[in-house]
């Protein structure tokens, strides 16, 4: 059929008849073939003298075997480009050449396409489902994506300055991998290290600098010793607090402090009034925030030094901030609960990282390592197919998968 040629649709009957001349008859699943014919080009491309000439076939006495290779997917059925290679030779350079179809790789079984259209199922289901429909065995899918997904910058975009992110994610209880992001020039991640250990990141962040990366800032989470590597490989780079783990560190001593007075006065003390935001409180909460106000003012302290953080780190302006921050930091260590002068000396020694953040906020750059969509889900997700993983690798590229937006088809080595 024409791809041009326009169909009326006279009801069901015979929409269903032209699916069926353009699909065949319903035979469940069955492949397409198309046979590509090659045509030579006529002059050789190396010396652009010669004229090619059919030149004989590696083993003598057998005729080439035919290339099947998928190439797209539709309708539930592989699509297959299928050619005879011929070889072809130069009278005047005496260079050969086998002719293949544009975008296919030499002795791939798929095109660049079919790889795309693998990748384009993996990142949006497991590898089994995506094998499922696909009519592929899982280990099929699975060592496609070990092939050709690539990790790492995409080539030949080494100039701009980039702004990178590096986070953890859990997937088993303290088995955490460290997902490598940037930021600018656009978002995306570059790599997941399969451990979180200071060795790891700083071979990978030499390898960054070795290769002549520019790395104006970097947000991270309040790690001293992530903060110190960076520093010593990338002493001009800004370092970025990330935003929500400020919150989720807060909280965290927040709730601490909550179990602590729980256990003291044996009386129950509900954990998501005092950990939710202010301004997402139902009636019932604010009740019953305003009943630990009342009963537990060393603890409501420690939860007004949690919002008023939050506001903090989502100010636009520095010299604003650091005045907030300063005072911050005089209520926290005259705080009476001992955890205030705890959690001052870490902001305290984070006041720069957090004022960077407000700096570039200012300027219209946000930058946050939330750039993972929906990274708790995938967290989780994660965390339930890692059991289905022997082999760390292939989970670590699912993981990749995963991290990429979904209108980011990550980068495939050819
Ligand atoms: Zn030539």
């Amino acid at each position: 059929m024409n791809k041009n040629s326009t169909i009326t649709l006279k009801g069901q009957e015979n929409f269903d008849k032209i699916l069926q001349s353009i699909l065949g008859e319903q035979q469940e699943r069955k492949d397409i073939v198309l046979r590509v014919t090659l045509d030579p080009p006529a002059l050789c491309p190396a010396c652009n003298k010669g004229k090619l000439h059919k030149h004989g076939i590696l083993k003598k006495n057998r005729k080439p075997r035919e290339r099947k290779i998928r190439h797209a997917f539709l309708y539930g059925r592989w699509i297959f480009l299928s050619w005879v290679p011929v070889r072809y030779k130069c009278y005047h350079c005496h260079k050969t050449y086998t002719l293949r179809p544009p975008d296919t790789i030499p002795w791939a079984r798929f095109t660049k396409l079919g790889v795309q259209t693998v990748v384009y199922y993996a990142q949006r289901m497991s590898f089994t489902y995506a094998a499922q429909i696909l009519n592929l065995t899982p280990s099929r899918v699975i060592k496609l994506l070990d092939k050709y997904i690539q990790f790492g910058l995409p080539a030949d975009d080494t100039q701009e300055p980039i702004v990178l992110t590096l986070d953890e994610l859990s997937f088993s209880g303290n088995d955490f991998v460290c997902v490598v992001g940037r930021l600018e020039p656009d978002k995306r991640p570059l790599t997941i290290l399969g451990d979180d250990r200071k060795a790891t990141i700083k071979a990978y962040l030499e390898g960054l600098k070795k290769a002549g990366v520019k790395v104006e800032a970097v947000v991270i989470d309040m790690k001293d010793s992530w903060r110190k590597l960076i520093k010593a490989i990338f002493p001009s780079a800004r370092i970025i607090v990330d935003p929500f783990h400020v919150i989720q560190d807060a909280n965290r001593r927040l709730n601490e402090a909550r179990k602590i007075e729980q256990e003291a006065s044996k009386e129950n003390i509900p954990r998501l009034p005092l950990l939710k935001a202010k301004e997402k409180l139902t009636p019932r909460q604010q009740q019953q925030l305003e009943e630990i106000k009342n009963k537990y003012p060393s603890l409501y302290e420690l939860y007004q030094l949690k919002e008023d953080l939050r506001q903090i780190i989502k100010m636009d302006r520095v010299e604003e901030a650091e005045i907030a921050l300063s005072r911050w930091l005089i209520n926290a260590e005259c705080a009476e609960n001992v955890e205030g002068r705890v959690w001052a000396r870490t902001i305290k020694s984070w006041r720069s990282e957090i004022l960077n953040l407000v700096r570039y906020t200012q300027q219209g750059r946000r930058y946050t390592n939330g750039y993972i969509e929906g990274k708790n889900t995938l967290s989780k997700m994660l965390k339930r197919l890692s059991f289905g993983f022997r082999n760390r690798n292939h989970f670590i590229k699912k993981i990749f998968l995963g991290c990429c937006p979904q209108n980011l088809i990550p980068q495939l080595l050819t």
